[in-house]
């Protein structure tokens, strides 16, 4: 009898054998797209059973003039049918120097840190998300995030390969318990792009040393049932949704089966670096298993374009609320301006902006990182000024596994008899009778 192990295996088997898709129907092709007048030839078996799938698997429907730009630029002979396979995306990420330089003419300090041999952290960019890179600006926001720099490896005090003491707080491999009644499961190290920032470089893209197999997830699930407090589980990895379908619907039947279990999270950056994942036979599986939650990773407003939008609002219809998290970093996000724009413009895709993150002192982050101060000033620059759901909780995630620490600024500015003096977001001085210091009443 298959209790389910032997398909598993084979599912997460998937996700390594992956095949490069074939060729999409050249009628939606590029070529013939900029090119309406020409003939289409009489399509192929191969071609059809292409079309069939993308018609069971809708694709994303926009694409934005920059891509058709970019891809006329750089990709006329891939047609918008494998654009906008997710899995194509996958298979053509960009990984080394040489193929990077293609695309940006890359500065001095960008080729010297590609060319050296070992950084924690791999690149990994999909040519959708290339196609919002400045290919002359080393100093854009999107690229200086995912491009490596020298600046990463040098190394100052107070940094750690593993500044939250996850490893430390793993009961089992690729398990993290670090607050009582919920757990983060590490599904995957794979990401679909390599956030130059990211808290789990020590982990992303080195699949020798965190060997998330079947085996772990075994174990990871066993752990959960065997845990009654864990009501919430956060798949997060690595991406989870770079797993196929079929890994994620048997994950998640599993979870859906543990009783206590109340509700799983999804912590992705799918939908900014790789909206083509959010397809309908997606949808389709999370829908089945709710209550699901998202948050999803934004940095910069420039990621919101129409296929990102697309992209959520199909999350959003399959009824799962989405809200954002964001890294808070030097010289790509970290002004008032910036981040309103973002913020405001994610609640336009249905996304709740829900942490404003302290960046984490990961080895060679001291170029990203902003004093704690820059956080509380925006926050300030933002409540008040602008929609209270466009603000998030800027939090400190404590070093050693503390757990997130919310950090506001000073709204209270002392006490005078029973009164509570406050300030709000115009600097005005405000006074609330507070109750709990009124003398008791006489009856
Ligand atoms: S998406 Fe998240 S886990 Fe993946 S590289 Fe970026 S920060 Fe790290």
């Amino acid at each position: 009898m298959d209790n389910g192990h032997s398909s598993a295996r084979k599912l997460v088997k998937l996700q390594e054998q992956e095949e490069p898709p074939g060729r999409g129907c050249p009628a939606a092709s590029l070529v013939s797209l900029l090119h309406p007048s020409k003939k289409h030839h009489t399509k192929t078996g191969a071609e059809r059973k292409a079309q069939e799938r993308q018609k069971r698997t809708r694709a994303l429907v926009k694409v934005s003039k920059r891509t058709r730009e970019f891809m006329g630029q750089f990709y006329q002979e891939i047609s918008l049918a494998e654009w906008t396979d997710w899995r194509w995306q996958l298979h053509n990420s960009i990984r080394t120097a040489e193929s990077l330089e293609r695309f940006i003419t890359l500065s001095d300090d960008e080729r010297k840190a590609l060319s050296r041999k070992r950084s924690s952290l791999p690149m990994r960019i999909t040519p959708y998300y290339l196609s919002l890179l400045d290919p002359l600006n080393p100093a854009q926001a999107l690229r200086r995030a995912v491009v490596p720099t020298c600046a990463e490896f040098l190394q100052n005090p107070g940094e750690k390969r593993d500044p939250l003491a996850e490893d430390s707080h793993s009961p089992v491999p690729g398990l993290v318990h670090r607050y009582p009644d919920r757990v983060l499961f590490l599904a995957t190290t794979s990401c679909l792009v390599c956030c130059r920032y990211c808290t789990r470089s020590r982990a992303v893209g080195n699949p020798a040393e965190y060997k998330l197999n079947m085996a772990q997830w075994e174990k990871a699930l066993a752990y959960i049932e065997a845990h009654n407090e864990v009501r919430d589980v956060l798949l997060s990895g690595g991406d989870p949704l770079e797993l196929p379908d079929e890994s994620l619907e048997w994950l998640l039947a599993r979870l859906h089966r543990i009783k206590h279990v109340e509700i799983v999270r999804f912590g992705t950056k799918a939908p900014a670096v790789m909206p083509q994942r959010i397809t309908t036979s997606l949808t389709r599986i999370l829908k089945r298993f709710h209550p699901l939650w998202m948050s999803l990773h934004f940095t910069h407003p420039e990621e919101i374009t129409s296929e990102v939008a697309e992209a959520c609002e199909r999350l959003a219809d399959a009824g799962i609320p989405l809200g954002s998290q964001t890294v808070l970093l030097q010289g790509i996000n970290d002004n008032v301006e910036t981040l309103k724009q973002l913020f405001t413009g994610l609640l336009k895709i249905r996304v709740r902006p829900y942490y404003l993150y302290q960046c984490d002192p990961i080895l060679g982050s001291a170029h990203f990182r902003t004093p704690v101060e820059k956080g509380l000033e925006i926050i300030a620059g933002l409540r008040g000024h602008t929609t209270g759901y466009a603000v998030p909780s800027f939090v400190i995630d404590a070093p050693e596994g503390g757990g997130k620490i919310p950090l506001l600024p000073e709204y209270v500015t002392g006490r005078e008899g029973s009164d509570l003096l406050l300030r709000n977001y115009e600097g005005k001085e405000f006074r609330y009778p507070d109750l709990a210091c009124l003398p008791a009443r006489k009856e």
